[in-house]
């Protein structure tokens, strides 16, 4: 078999597609070895700290995304409990109202509204805690 033929069946080969720089000879896609003049074939030397250095950048550019899509949020967070402030601020007054009447269950109510607005609220949910068991012992001592 002649050289040229050698070169043509590596050539149709699937598994040699590329062309070794130095010698013009076909080498596999992935050798990092030209098996024919043994020199080293850089090209995947050279792709892989560029590679390294995309990724980098995407990673970093996915952590900034991730960081301003978290502030966006929190500041929606932020705003969106400015606003419902007026609303917190009505069902205490309600809750208020209602204890000076003794109207415990309204109050009981009010407040589980004022707490769904703001659950982190430990203050208002102690204070439910007490109005609510207060609630229950008058009811149990009440008429019956
Ligand atoms: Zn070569």
């Amino acid at each position: 078999m002649s050289n040229e033929e050698k070169k043509l069946r590596d050539m149709a080969s699937n598994e040699l597609k590329d062309l070794c720089p130095y010698c013009k000879q076909p080498v596999h896609s992935q050798a990092k070895k030209c098996h024919h003049c043994g020199e080293v074939l850089e090209r995947y030397f050279k792709l892989e700290p560029a590679l390294r250095k995309l990724m980098g950048y995407v990673g970093l550019a996915t952590a900034i995304l991730s960081l301003f899509y978290a502030l966006r949020e929190g500041y929606y967070y932020i705003q969106e409990r400015q606003e419902r402030r007026p609303t917190f601020n009505a069902y205490i007054a309600a809750g208020e109202h209602f204890l000076k009447f003794d109207n415990l269950e309204y109050a009981e109510m009010v407040l589980q509204q004022a707490i769904s607005i703001n659950p982190n609220d430990l203050k208002l949910r102690l204070r439910y805690f007490n109005l609510r068991a207060h609630h229950l012992r008058t009811r149990d001592r009440g008429p019956s």
